[in-house]
Parts: C-alpha cells; sequence; structure tokens
C-alpha cells in the first residue's frame, strides 16, 4: 500500500495523472480530504465510487494507530505510543500553552546518536520514517484531541538530520494552504549537530526555527556524553551555526541539558558564556530527565539558577525549561523503551 501522506501535492498531481488516470483537480480534492483528517477513502465524498474503490486497492490514507495514551492530570500534557504500519513504535507527546497546542514528534524510530543521557538511542536506529508517517503523527493526534495544533517541535525520537530528505518533505507538505497550512514559523526542529546538514539547511533559507543540542561548552565533556562530538567538534558545529544564522537571519535556540556534577557547574557556565558571546541566539536550560539506565540525576534547583543567572549576566538569554507531563513520563523515547521491555519479557 502506498501512503498518500508521502505525496507533496505536486507528487499528487503527478500519481492522479499516470497511476489513477484521472483529471488534476481530484489531487487537490484528496489532499484536502487527508489534512482535514478522514481516515477512510468512503469519506471523500465528492470523488466517484469507482475512484474510492481503485484507492482502497493500492492506497492508504497513512493514519497511524494509538496504541496507548496518557493525559497528564498535573498539565493536561497528552502522551501517545502510535503503531506504524510495520508494527514498529512511536512516540508524540502535546503540550498546551496559553498560545495553542504544540505537538513534539519523532523522525525516527530510534536513534544512531548514541546520546549518554537520552532514552531514545539505547536500542539503537530501526528505520527513518517517511514523510508522511512524520505529518501522520500531527493528524492522529488532533483527531484525537478535536482542535487544531498551532506548533510543531521535533524533538522527539530521532535525529532529524539524520532523515534529512523525508524531514524537508515533511515542512513542504505541512505547510501547503490546502492542507495543515502550518506556517514554519510555528515549526522548530532540533538536531544533535550534524554539521553537513546543518549548512544544507541554512541554504534553502527556511524560516523554522533550529534548535541545536549543545550540552556541553567543551569538546572533552561534548564528547563523552555525545559521540556525534567526534565527529563534529564544537568550532565546527559552531561554525555551522553562525552560518545558518547568516543565511537564514534566524535566532538559534540552543539547548543544554543539566546533569549534576557533569555539565553544570559555574566553570561550565562561563565557557558557555565565552563560546556563545554575541551570537544571534537563545539558551535553554533543561534539567536533565533521569533515565534509570544512565544514572544521570538533575542537580538542585540553586544550581540551575545559578547556571542561568551567569548567562543572563553575560548578556545571553537563557530559560529554564518548564517540565511538563512529569505524572506521565513525558520526556521522549521512554514510553518506546518501556514498551520494547515488555514486548522482550512477553
Ligand atoms: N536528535 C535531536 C532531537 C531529539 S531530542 C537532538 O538531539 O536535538 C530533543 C532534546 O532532548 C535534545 O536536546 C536532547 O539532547 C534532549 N534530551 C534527550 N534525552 C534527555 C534527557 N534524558 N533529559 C533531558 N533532555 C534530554
Amino acid at each position: 500500500m502506498k501512503n498518500l501522506k508521502d505525496y507533496t501535492m505536486e507528487e499528487l498531481e503527478v500519481l492522479v495523472k499516470e497511476e489513477l488516470e484521472e483529471p488534476k483537480f481530484r489531487a487537490k480534492q484528496i489532499f484536502t480530504w487527508l489534512y482535514r483528517g478522514v481516515s477512510t477513502f468512503d469519506e471523500m465524498t465528492d470523488l466517484s465510487k469507482s475512484l474510492r474503490e481503485k484507492l482502497k486497492e493500492g492506497y492508504s490514507t497513512g493514519s497511524l494507530a494509538i496504541e496507548e495514551k496518557y493525559v497528564s492530570s498535573i498539565d493536561e500534557t497528552r502522551r501517545y505510543l502510535l503503531q506504524l504500519e510495520d508494527g514498529n513504535h512511536i512516540e508524540s507527546v502535546l503540550m498546551k500553552y496559553h498560545h495553542g497546542y504544540t505537538i513534539c514528534i519523532s523522525s525516527q524510530v530510534g536513534c544512531a546518536m548514541g546520546c549518554a543521557f537520552c532514552a531514545s538511542t539505547r536500542g539503537g536506529k530501526v528505520r527513518n520514517l517517511t514523510a508522511g508517517e512524520i505529518v501522520g503523527q500531527v493528524m492522529t493526534v488532533q483527531k484525537d484531541l478535536g482542535e487544531r495544533i498551532s506548533n510543531i517541535v521535533m524533538m522527539g525520537i530521532g535525529e532529524p538530520m539524520d532523515n534529512y530528505d523525508q524531514v524537508r518533505k515533511f515542512l513542504t507538505i505541512v505547510n501547503h494552504p490546502s492542507g495543515l497550512n502550518i506556517g514554519h514559523r510555528h515549526i522548530s526542529i532540533s538536531t544533535c549537530g550534524l554539521v553537513p546538514q546543518i549548512r544544507r539547511l541554512a541554504e534553502e533559507d527556511l524560516q523554522i526555527t533550529l534548535s541545536v543540542s549543545l550540552h556541553a561548552a567543551k569538546d572533552a565533556i561534548r564528547s563523552e556524553i555525545m559521540p556525534v562530538n567526534r565527529k563534529y567538534p564544537i568550532e565546527e558545529l559552531l561554525g555551522a551555526c553562525k552560518y545558518y544564522i547568516e543565511k537564514t537571519n534566524r535566532r538559534i535556540s540552543f539547548e543544554y541539558t543539566l546533569i549534576q556534577g557533569v555539565n553544570d557547574t559555574p566553570e561550565e557556565a562561563r565557557a558557555l558564556l565565552n563560546l556563545l558571546r554575541g551570537m544571534l541566539c537563545h539558551v535553554n536550560l533543561i534539567p536533565v530527565n533521569p533515565v534509570k539506565e544512565t544514572g544521570f540525576r538533575q542537580g538542585s534547583k540553586k544550581s540551575i539558577e545559578a547556571f542561568q543567572h551567569i548567562l543572563e549576566q553575560g548578556g545571553i538569554a537563557a530559560t529554564v525549561r518548564r517540565e511538563m507531563g512529569a505524572d506521565i513520563r513525558a520526556a521522549c523515547g521512554q514510553l518506546r523503551a518501556a514498551k520494547g521491555k515488555t514486548e522482550q519479557e512477553v
């Protein structure tokens, strides 16, 4: 079965003409239905019966199955374990803010990057998601919610820049006025720092927000917790970030996960300040989410505030990420990891 959500409007026009032998306007009808949220072809009521039958035979609407769902009683954060057509699982998290709903989506099944503190990478990478599976997360959760999702962050399972082409295609699909019509300014993509892809993205000059997972200002520490740093050390990474800012004029958001005794001392804060001084950027401090197998812990509230204070005193805007969905283990990767465990144990 071909997933119709894998197609941009232009590709769907070609498919409609060449594979279905129907006039071009059918593509717009199908595309509109897909992103209005229907999951069966029979709901596409302005298509002829024979076309609907033809579609049922060889194509799918790419709806994902909700395997598990948890709703936080603290802040209404919703956490979904979704099943793909091949039986693999991914996670999406929905957060409610005063300005609307933001969904955090996955880009791969598992991850190859090997960051020491991260639950998503523990079993390695299984495969890339297709563009249709990426946008499918937004559609499935939006349908379940019954309200419009206005913002997307690609900070779930996987490394988006290790799946560049499908992620790029997703950005085209999600932006189309006949579909979800979500502007690129409402989308953030987070990367652990794949330098060639950051430069490639810079060339595309999109209005998305690029988040870069920095987590340390010194190569020795960064290489210890993020193997990617051995290939693309900090100087190269920051070179690519500066190029990105120059090309797009967009502020970069640096993520810095604070791990007690590893990267959270005042000395490390000062090193970070010196590294970023003068850059068009913002630092997002994330108290590490403890993952049982890693042994990493959060520092005290006081040490987190001291770290933030040093950055702000030096003129770098820094915020501490508010923890959401604490009662439902909403940090990425942990649900799928737990699922894997039960599967193995059974
Ligand atoms: N692969 C991408 C996006 C996925 S992770 C990236 O590396 O940016 C989204 C963010 O959560 C990253 O900054 C990642 O380093 C961070 N993260 C992963 N595990 C974490 C944990 N246990 N506690 C806090 N932050 C974590």
